[in-house]
């Protein structure tokens, strides 16, 4: 049995640890830095650095990585060890205050946006104090953030840090007007995670799912989560020995998971963890997607992170569960129990709410990829419209306020089972709304439109960036007001912008057509995909946002476009290769074997003039589908070209979606096909039956 809170955190360097091993003045000055996000002073690092190396030797740990979040989506790092020559052939361990607070990884080919050309490579990864170090696999791991030598993010953690500095600001100066003065106010954040677990001797025989992470073919299994028997079913044992040890390596961490459960398709499932300030959710999210890979080789599993690996069942996603707090401990988004009377969560409300509007752009592309494409809008998935769910008594709330009207605070009513011995439950207030993009749930609001495999850090940026701002707005205003008027200007702004923005909130069904034609009548954006989505990103309206906050440069934010537009092209082209091979290498030849035993067949029998009609018929269909497959080959290369040909990166990625994506849609049509009509010995891949229902 494992002891969970001997184990829990035992491989991080954490607030505990720290107080044990530092120095007092430095356990202090490195506490303060947390809090406040005071810089740090060289003798402070160079305390931390010596504690911070002796324990991570106890710990096993022969070298040190500064652990970083390039734009490729995953983490990077590069191992140092801690030797250093010393007298005669030996060497001693050592590590710097200079060696933990900055490193310099050459770090040319990660993706910049041209913010970085490659004879001047330089790239710094700087250390971020807030997120503890840990030891893995015999590495101390430093999270850092990453930029560039003239100071140009090139990663994902520094606007992070750079949005949760301006979200601190504006709701510090927002708490000020309410006699409030916490030393800090950050956004918490519990991203539940989903993912599908395959055995890895069937995965090692789809080359779709290891070159691209998702099956490119693949018919329509006869069972797939129509009975919905999967979801909340007991968990198979060996998806449990999983579960198991994926939650003792993540506790070793420090990461809270908390709740562990199948998923709605066959052989998906979910993790959550506790929530926790927004950059260490990140890093910890990030860090379990590492370690559930990690953990499945174990157990001769593999890990599918990406948003869409089977077509015909749901995809995974990542919901993000979001709110904002003070060093106080008090909750900004908890309406309380007498919600007529808090002004302060009114307008703390009221700024998400314009916020969302006014940035529905940047919510949508924050998510935006080429998996996720195929999950927004296919009724698994918010669809592609952003919009809110408030929930019945918060829009009665601001629906009386808007109409001048006095507001009377409700009660749950009591929930009765029909049962003596089952203890009464009250009723939430609120309904929740699964299938609503942004959803308030109580005191926290869950965005639901993440794919898998994001990095939190990207929506998060966003939704910081856009609260930070409005909460700017309303304060410009209201600090004018005498002290005398503040409840009523207060009030007249939360009506003001509840009218004018109103249209965000949609408390029905985001699954339904006819929320589709509404949301059309009420002007909210329907970016249907990734390359539409991003030619949002630089509008001027998003460049000064980011440049008023100091999030990013015009230049950065260009950057970034072009990464994510580049990327984008990218996937699709290797999907694309690799469908061509396959189905030229692999399907065709097997489809050609199954039409030559048929032709034979045929020959056969018609020559002893038996009746030859079925296989006829039989052999007819394969030969018309290999002709369309090949065609549709012909076809897809030709999109290809098409792309290169294309003038400028928004024009190569709509071509992506507009030509390419559709043809491997087609082609994939006639070789589904084909798999269904075609012995299973001969077909090349395993069946979706095979790896979804056999774990
Ligand atoms: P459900 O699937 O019903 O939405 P889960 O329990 O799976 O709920 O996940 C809810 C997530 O929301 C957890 O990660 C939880 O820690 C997180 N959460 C709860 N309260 C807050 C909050 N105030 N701020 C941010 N996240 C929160
Ligand atoms: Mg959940």
């Amino acid at each position: 049995m494992t002891n969970v809170p001997e184990l829990f955190g035992s491989m991080v360097f954490n607030e505990q640890v720290m107080r044990e091993r530092l120095p007092k003045e430095i356990f202090k000055a490195l506490q303060n830095t947390v809090n406040t996000g005071e810089p740090i002073s060289s003798e402070v690092a160079d305390g931390v650095a010596s504690a911070m190396k002796d324990w991570a030797i106890e710990k096993g740990a022969t070298h040190y990585t500064h652990w970083f979040q390039p734009m490729t989506g995953v983490t990077a790092e590069k191992h140092d060890s801690f030797i250093s020559p010393a007298d005669g052939c030996a060497v001693i361990m050592k590590f710097s205050g200079k060696q933990l607070i900055k490193g310099e990884p050459d770090a040319s080919s990660f993706p910049s946006g041209g913010l970085r050309s490659t004879f001047e490579a330089r790239g710094y990864t700087a250390w971020d104090p807030t997120s503890y170090a840990f030891v893995k696999d015999s590495v101390l791991y430093i999270p850092t953030a990453f930029i560039s030598y003239s100071g140009q993010v090139l990663d994902k953690k520094t606007p992070l840090l750079r949005s949760m500095d301006a979200l601190s600001k504006a709701a510090k100066r927002m708490l000020k007007l309410f006699g409030k003065t916490p030393d800090r106010v950050t956004a918490s954040v519990g991203p539940e995670q989903e993912y599908f677990l395959i055995p890895r001797e069937l995965y090692k025989k789809r080359p779709d799912l290891i070159i691209t992470g998702r099956t490119l073919f693949g018919a329509k299994p006869p069972k797939g989560q129509e009975l919905d028997d999967h979801y909340f079913g007991s968990i198979k044992t060996r998806v449990l020995r999983y579960m198991e040890d994926l939650d003792n390596e993540l506790w070793k961490l420090g990461v809270n998971a908390k709740t562990r459960h199948n998923e709605v398709a066959p052989a998906q499932h979910e993790l959550a963890p506790i929530y926790s300030t927004v950059n260490i959710a990140t890093d910890h999210n990030q860090l379990t997607m590492a370690i559930m890979k990690q953990v499945a080789e174990r157990h001769d599993l593999v890990c599918l992170l990406h948003e869409k690996p089977f077509a015909g069942v749901n995809g995974s996603g990542k919901h993000n569960n979001w709110s904002i707090s003070t060093s106080d401990g008090e909750n900004l988004l908890e309406p309380g129990k007498d919600l007529k009377n808090n002004l302060q969560f009114m307008v703390f409300l009221t700024a998400v709410i314009k916020a969302v509007d006014e940035h529905q752009d940047l919510l949508r592309l924050s998510v935006a990829s080429a998996g996720n494409d195929h999950r927004l809008g296919a009724n698994e998935a918010p669809p592609a419209i952003i919009s809110m769910f408030l929930g019945d008594e918060i829009t009665d709330l601001l629906e009386t306020l808007a109409s001048g009207k006095e507001y009377s605070n409700r009660v749950g009513n009591k929930l009765s089972t029909g049962v003596q011995s089952v203890p009464e439950i009250y009723e939430d207030t609120t309904d929740r709304n699964r299938t609503s993009p942004f959803a308030f749930t109580g005191n926290k609001f869950e965005f639901r439109s993440l794919g898998s495999a994001l990095n939190i850090a990207c929506p998060n940026i966003m939704i910081n960036a856009a609260v930070a701002d409005v909460l700017n707005q309303f304060s410009d205003e209201l600090e004018k007001a005498k002290p005398a008027e503040f409840k009523a200007a207060a009030l007249a702004i939360i009506k003001r912008e509840y009218i004018a923005h109103k249209r965000i909130v949609f408390n029905g069904d985001n699954y339904s057509d006819a929320w589709v034609a509404e949301a059309n009548r009420r002007g909210l954006l329907n970016l249907k995909s990734t390359p539409e989505a991003l030619s949002y990103y630089d509008l001027p309206k998003n460049v000064e946002l980011f440049d008023r906050l100091k999030i990013y440069t015009d230049k950065e934010v260009h950057a970034r476009k072009d990464i994510l537009l580049e990327n984008y092209c990218k996937v699709i082209n290797i999907e694309a290769g690799t469908m061509s091979e396959l189905v030229l290498k692999q399907i065709l030849p097997a489809a050609i074997q199954f039409s030559t035993m048929l032709a034979d067949n045929v020959a056969k029998l018609t020559a002893l003039k038996a009746n030859a009609a079925m296989q006829t018929k039989m052999l007819t269909a394969v030969s018309e589908l290999i002709q369309n497959a090949y065609a549709a080959v012909q076809k897809l290369n030709d999109a290809q070209t098409a792309v290169k040909a294309a003038v400028g990166l928004q024009a190569e990625a709509d071509a992506s979606y507009n030509q390419v994506v559709a043809v491997m849609q087609e082609l994939r049509g006639y070789c589904d096909k084909l798999e269904t009509i075609t012995p299973k010995d001969l077909w090349p891949f395993p069946s979706y039956s095979d790896l979804l229902l056999y774990v």
